[in-house]
């Protein structure tokens, strides 16, 4: 540890890791772009129309600055779910309200529940802010509730973070076991419950909404189903007095006016998304498909991509490997059981038939 004194005890006892390497290092490093881009769920399948026009709009006003209370969209986040105004809270993806629920709840020292290799960000935002970090492993390729629960009042955990349905399994629990779960966790302890991909997922996934629970905090976002990743805004649903205590610590002009203009074009285009989840759907028939045909069996998923399983980690690791050198852009879960698995998006049509080529290559090199 050599980092200059200056810092704080805490960053400069953090590692100098990123919870992501995006697939424009790993081309710089390489040297060589990819011809299929297919491992970090963004969508294939674009943006709406009416959010295209809406942001070209936008960029005239580009010399203002936002609204800073994201009035216009959260009006209508509230509208579009039948709920008060004063329970949606908008932020700059799930990624930067995952950073403002552990800072408005989490002490020094204090821990948190995740299952082991789950989503990263959050972890990334626990130990920024001095947390520490509990990990259950998954069961049956599943996060496992009733350990989550159990491990939740083992160590006084003030959150427990699940994504439903969970990347990157892509599997899910339904409602009435997710219910149950919250349920069952201590007094005091609060579920982020991360919905990025719940309108992939089938309605039996989709905890209602009505009533808001506060001990539930509701994630979702405009990066996956409405293509919007890059564009950087996304929303909680939440009991009031959490959403204000964001006031407290939030960055108040973090949501671009690009980002308000689009997601709110794309709210009032439910076609477009129908469309949309419609066209994932067929894709994951299809890579199903593929696995069969190739050996390699598919995880159930209800979300944009689906993670083939490999038998073991070191040849899901040599075929990621593999498939990256040959210009196709994937990823694979880091801890087991699921590191057996490489995860892949759905992509167009065109962009299927791309990786089913290079896929079929990789086993045919394995064979040879
Ligand atoms: C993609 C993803 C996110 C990212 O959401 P942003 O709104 O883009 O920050 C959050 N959670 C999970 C589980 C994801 O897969």
């Amino acid at each position: 540890m050599n980092d200059p004194v200056f810092f704080t005890r805490l960053v400069r006892s953090l590692p100098t890791t990123v919870p992501f390497v995006g697939p424009e290092t790993l081309a710089r490093r390489s040297g060589r772009a990819f011809k299929v881009r297919l491992g970090a769920n963004e969508s294939a399948f674009g943006v709406s129309p009416k959010a295209q026009e809406a942001m070209r709009e936008t960029i005239k006003r580009v010399s203002w600055y936002n609204d800073p209370d994201n009035y216009e969209i959260r009006a209508a986040v509230a509208a579009f779910h039948g709920m008060p105004f004063e329970n949606v809270g908008i932020g700059s993806g799930i990624d930067d309200l995952l950073g403002l629920v552990v800072r408005i709840f989490m002490e020094q020292g204090e821990t948190a529940v995740t299952s082991l290799g789950a989503y990263p960000t959050f972890n990334y935002h626990v130990t920024g802010f001095g947390g520490s970090l509990h990990f259950v492993p998954y069961r049956d390729d599943r996060n496992d509730l009733e350990a989550l629960a159990d491990a939740a009042a083992e160590t006084g955990a003030r959150l427990v973070y699940l994504s439903n349905p969970d990347n990157p399994a892509g599997t899910w629990h339904v409602s009435r076991d997710l219910e149950a779960f919250v349920d069952r966790l201590p007094e005091g302890c609060i579920l982020i419950l991360d919905e990025a991909y719940v309108e992939f997922a089938t309605d039996e996934a989709v905890l209602p909404l009505d009533p808001v629970d506060p001990r539930v905090i509701r994630m979702r976002t405009f990066s996956k189903v409405h293509g919007m990743a890059g564009a950087r805004i996304g929303y909680a649903i939440a009991a009031a007095e959490i959403v204000n205590a964001f006031e407290k610590v939030r960055h108040h002009f973090g949501v671009n006016r690009i980002a308000q203009a689009g997601a709110l074009a794309s709210l009032g285009d439910p076609d477009f998304v129908a469309r949309v989840v419609e066209a994932v759907a067929e894709g994951r028939r299809e890579y199903e498909a593929l696995g069969r045909e190739l050996g390699l069996p598919t995880l159930p998923s209800g979300t944009n991509f689906v993670s083939f399983d490999a038998g073991d980690a070191d040849r899901a690791e040599w075929m990621v490997g593999t498939l990256l050198e040959r210009g196709a852009f994937v990823r694979k879960p880091g801890a087991p059981p699921l590191d057996r698995c490489f995860r892949v998006t759905v992509g167009t049509a065109p962009e299927r038939e791309a990786f089913a080529e290079i896929l079929r290559e990789v086993v045919e090199i394995e064979e040879s």
